[in-house]
Protein backbone atom coordinates (compact mmCIF):
# COMPACT_ATOMS: atom_id res chain seq x y z
CA UNK A 1 0.00 0.00 0.00
CA UNK A 2 1.15 3.28 -1.02
CA UNK A 3 1.49 6.66 1.33
CA UNK A 4 -0.59 8.29 -1.24
CA UNK A 5 -3.09 5.93 -1.07
CA UNK A 6 -3.14 5.60 2.58
CA UNK A 7 -3.74 9.12 3.50
CA UNK A 8 -5.99 9.76 0.72
CA UNK A 9 -8.09 7.29 2.08
CA UNK A 10 -7.28 7.52 5.62
CA UNK A 11 -8.29 10.81 6.43
CA UNK A 12 -11.94 10.34 5.77
CA UNK A 13 -12.74 8.23 8.25
CA UNK A 14 -11.29 9.73 10.98
CA UNK A 15 -12.15 13.15 13.06
CA UNK A 16 -9.10 15.37 11.65
CA UNK A 17 -11.09 18.54 14.04
CA UNK A 18 -9.43 16.28 17.40
CA UNK A 19 -5.85 16.54 16.61
CA UNK A 20 -5.14 14.46 20.23
CA UNK A 21 -7.07 12.82 22.21
CA UNK A 22 -5.18 13.95 25.45
CA UNK A 23 -7.46 16.48 27.27
CA UNK A 24 -5.54 20.25 27.71
CA UNK A 25 -7.13 23.68 27.96
CA UNK A 26 -4.72 25.49 26.71
CA UNK A 27 -0.76 25.38 25.07
CA UNK A 28 0.86 24.80 28.18
CA UNK A 29 -1.72 22.32 29.78
CA UNK A 30 -1.46 20.27 26.44
CA UNK A 31 2.72 20.12 26.51
CA UNK A 32 2.52 19.19 30.33
CA UNK A 33 0.10 16.14 28.34
CA UNK A 34 2.05 15.02 26.33
CA UNK A 35 4.84 14.78 28.46
CA UNK A 36 3.28 13.24 31.22
CA UNK A 37 2.20 10.62 27.84
CA UNK A 38 5.69 9.33 27.54
CA UNK A 39 5.65 5.67 27.81
CA UNK A 40 1.65 6.05 29.26
CA UNK A 41 -1.03 5.67 27.48
CA UNK A 42 -3.19 9.03 26.70
CA UNK A 43 -6.42 7.09 28.82
CA UNK A 44 -4.42 7.38 31.77
CA UNK A 45 -2.69 10.67 31.76
CA UNK A 46 -6.67 11.79 30.77
CA UNK A 47 -7.56 10.06 34.36
CA UNK A 48 -5.86 12.30 36.21
CA UNK A 49 -5.17 16.03 34.27
CA UNK A 50 -8.60 17.39 34.94
CA UNK A 51 -7.90 17.71 38.73
CA UNK A 52 -4.39 18.84 38.14
CA UNK A 53 -5.16 21.52 35.36
CA UNK A 54 -8.34 22.87 37.22
CA UNK A 55 -5.90 24.49 39.60
CA UNK A 56 -2.21 24.45 37.56
CA UNK A 57 -3.21 25.49 33.82
CA UNK A 58 0.31 27.94 33.68
CA UNK A 59 3.46 28.05 34.41
CA UNK A 60 3.49 30.24 37.46
CA UNK A 61 0.15 27.97 39.16
CA UNK A 62 2.31 25.00 38.93
CA UNK A 63 5.16 26.51 40.29
CA UNK A 64 2.88 27.12 42.84
CA UNK A 65 1.64 23.81 43.62
CA UNK A 66 5.45 22.81 43.88
CA UNK A 67 6.99 19.09 42.53
CA UNK A 68 5.37 16.79 45.79
CA UNK A 69 2.31 18.83 45.12
CA UNK A 70 2.22 17.63 41.46
CA UNK A 71 3.63 13.98 42.28
CA UNK A 72 0.41 13.56 44.23
CA UNK A 73 -1.54 14.52 41.40
CA UNK A 74 0.29 12.22 38.83
CA UNK A 75 1.60 9.41 40.94
CA UNK A 76 -0.59 6.64 39.24
CA UNK A 77 1.59 7.54 35.96
CA UNK A 78 4.71 5.59 34.74
CA UNK A 79 8.01 7.56 35.59
CA UNK A 80 6.18 10.52 37.69
CA UNK A 81 8.66 11.29 39.82
CA UNK A 82 10.96 12.39 37.22
CA UNK A 83 7.89 13.61 34.84
CA UNK A 84 7.48 16.07 37.67
CA UNK A 85 10.47 17.14 38.37
CA UNK A 86 11.19 18.16 34.34
CA UNK A 87 7.10 19.67 34.53
CA UNK A 88 8.45 22.16 37.16
CA UNK A 89 11.38 23.02 35.54
CA UNK A 90 9.64 23.71 32.43
CA UNK A 91 7.32 25.99 34.41
CA UNK A 92 10.23 27.39 35.83
CA UNK A 93 11.81 28.60 32.67
CA UNK A 94 8.40 29.41 30.73
CA UNK A 95 7.73 31.85 33.85
CA UNK A 96 10.36 33.94 32.53
CA UNK A 97 8.77 34.72 29.29
CA UNK A 98 5.55 36.14 28.78
CA UNK A 99 1.91 35.00 28.76
CA UNK A 100 2.65 32.73 31.98
CA UNK A 101 -0.19 34.10 33.86
CA UNK A 102 -3.09 33.39 31.53
CA UNK A 103 -5.54 30.28 31.75
CA UNK A 104 -5.58 30.57 28.04
CA UNK A 105 -1.62 30.10 27.53
CA UNK A 106 -0.04 30.42 23.86
CA UNK A 107 3.65 29.67 24.13
CA UNK A 108 5.78 32.39 23.10
CA UNK A 109 6.32 32.35 19.07
CA UNK A 110 10.05 31.26 19.06
CA UNK A 111 8.64 28.17 20.43
CA UNK A 112 6.59 27.09 17.36
CA UNK A 113 10.22 26.03 16.13
CA UNK A 114 11.10 21.89 16.84
CA UNK A 115 14.65 23.20 17.81
CA UNK A 116 13.65 26.12 20.11
CA UNK A 117 11.05 24.17 21.62
CA UNK A 118 13.44 20.95 22.21
CA UNK A 119 15.60 23.63 24.75
CA UNK A 120 12.97 23.45 27.09
CA UNK A 121 13.26 20.99 29.84
CA UNK A 122 11.65 17.61 29.43
CA UNK A 123 10.90 18.15 26.19
CA UNK A 124 12.50 15.56 23.91
CA UNK A 125 12.23 15.36 19.53
CA UNK A 126 9.25 13.08 20.01
CA UNK A 127 7.28 15.46 22.46
CA UNK A 128 8.61 18.38 20.17
CA UNK A 129 7.14 16.75 17.26
CA UNK A 130 3.99 16.43 18.56
CA UNK A 131 3.31 19.41 20.66
CA UNK A 132 3.74 21.71 17.14
CA UNK A 133 2.08 19.54 14.69
CA UNK A 134 -0.86 19.55 17.06
CA UNK A 135 -0.78 22.87 18.54
CA UNK A 136 0.80 24.90 14.93
CA UNK A 137 -0.08 22.34 12.52
CA UNK A 138 3.83 21.52 11.92
CA UNK A 139 5.06 19.33 9.26
CA UNK A 140 6.60 17.19 12.15
CA UNK A 141 6.31 13.45 12.75
CA UNK A 142 6.55 12.29 15.85
CA UNK A 143 6.81 8.58 15.44
CA UNK A 144 4.96 6.61 18.65
CA UNK A 145 4.41 3.24 19.23
CA UNK A 146 1.50 3.12 16.73
CA UNK A 147 3.10 4.89 13.97
CA UNK A 148 6.69 2.51 14.41
CA UNK A 149 4.53 -0.63 14.40
CA UNK A 150 2.18 0.90 11.09
CA UNK A 151 5.24 2.01 9.19
CA UNK A 152 6.97 -1.46 9.13
CA UNK A 153 3.53 -3.39 9.03
CA UNK A 154 3.29 -1.51 5.77
CA UNK A 155 6.90 -2.08 4.73
CA UNK A 156 7.89 1.85 4.74
CA UNK A 157 10.47 1.52 7.21
CA UNK A 158 12.28 -1.65 6.83
CA UNK A 159 14.77 -3.64 9.78
CA UNK A 160 17.43 -1.53 9.83
CA UNK A 161 15.11 1.40 11.14
CA UNK A 162 15.22 0.48 14.27
CA UNK A 163 14.39 3.98 16.65
CA UNK A 164 11.70 6.21 16.09
CA UNK A 165 14.36 8.70 14.87
CA UNK A 166 15.35 6.54 11.60
CA UNK A 167 11.21 5.75 10.79
CA UNK A 168 10.69 9.28 11.20
CA UNK A 169 13.71 10.34 8.41
CA UNK A 170 12.11 7.10 6.20
CA UNK A 171 8.49 8.64 6.16
CA UNK A 172 9.62 11.85 6.03
CA UNK A 173 11.11 10.85 2.80
CA UNK A 174 8.32 8.09 1.32
CA UNK A 175 5.23 10.10 2.55
CA UNK A 176 4.73 13.35 0.02
CA UNK A 177 4.97 16.70 2.26
CA UNK A 178 1.47 17.83 1.43
CA UNK A 179 0.41 15.18 4.36
CA UNK A 180 3.32 15.55 7.08
CA UNK A 181 1.06 17.26 8.96
CA UNK A 182 -1.54 14.97 9.53
CA UNK A 183 0.43 11.42 9.52
CA UNK A 184 1.09 11.33 13.23
CA UNK A 185 -2.34 11.91 14.08
CA UNK A 186 -3.96 9.58 11.13
CA UNK A 187 -1.71 6.52 11.82
CA UNK A 188 -1.82 6.78 15.89
CA UNK A 189 -5.44 6.35 15.87
CA UNK A 190 -5.36 4.09 12.77
CA UNK A 191 -3.00 2.14 15.23
CA UNK A 192 -5.12 2.39 17.88
CA UNK A 193 -8.17 1.40 17.31
CA UNK A 194 -8.25 -0.75 14.25
CA UNK A 195 -4.52 -2.10 13.08
CA UNK A 196 -3.94 -2.98 16.30
CA UNK A 197 -0.84 -4.90 17.91
CA UNK A 198 -2.31 -7.82 18.47
CA UNK A 199 -5.44 -9.15 16.41
CA UNK A 200 -6.22 -6.06 13.81
CA UNK A 201 -9.64 -5.02 13.01
CA UNK A 202 -8.75 -5.96 9.58
CA UNK A 203 -12.83 -6.80 8.76
CA UNK A 204 -13.36 -3.25 9.02
CA UNK A 205 -10.44 -1.16 7.83
CA UNK A 206 -11.12 1.18 5.58
CA UNK A 207 -7.75 0.18 3.24
CA UNK A 208 -8.16 -3.05 3.38
CA UNK A 209 -8.18 -3.82 0.00
CA UNK A 210 -4.85 -2.06 -0.54
CA UNK A 211 -3.39 -3.38 2.39
CA UNK A 212 -0.56 -6.13 1.71
CA UNK A 213 0.53 -5.87 4.86
CA UNK A 214 1.54 -10.07 5.75
CA UNK A 215 -0.41 -10.05 9.11
CA UNK A 216 -3.40 -8.83 7.61
CA UNK A 217 -5.98 -11.24 8.88
CA UNK A 218 -8.82 -11.78 6.29
S1 LIG B 1 -6.06 -4.44 6.73
FE1 LIG B 1 -5.42 -5.02 8.78
S2 LIG B 1 -3.17 -5.01 8.73
FE2 LIG B 1 -3.91 -3.86 6.93
S3 LIG B 1 -3.96 -1.73 7.58
FE3 LIG B 1 -5.99 -2.57 7.93
S4 LIG B 1 -6.00 -3.29 10.05
FE4 LIG B 1 -3.86 -2.98 9.44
Amino acid sequence: MTPEKYFSVMPNYIDMTIRSELFSTNEFTFAVAVILSAQATDKKVNEVTPALFSIADTPAKMITLGEEGLKKHIKVISFFNNKAKNIIALSAKLMDEEGNNNSNYKFPEKYHSRAELMKLPGIGQKTANVITNVLWNAPNIGVDTHVFRLAHRFGWAGQEDNTPEKVEEKLIKKIPKKYHPIVNHVMVLHGRYTCKALRSKCAECPVAKWCNAPDKII
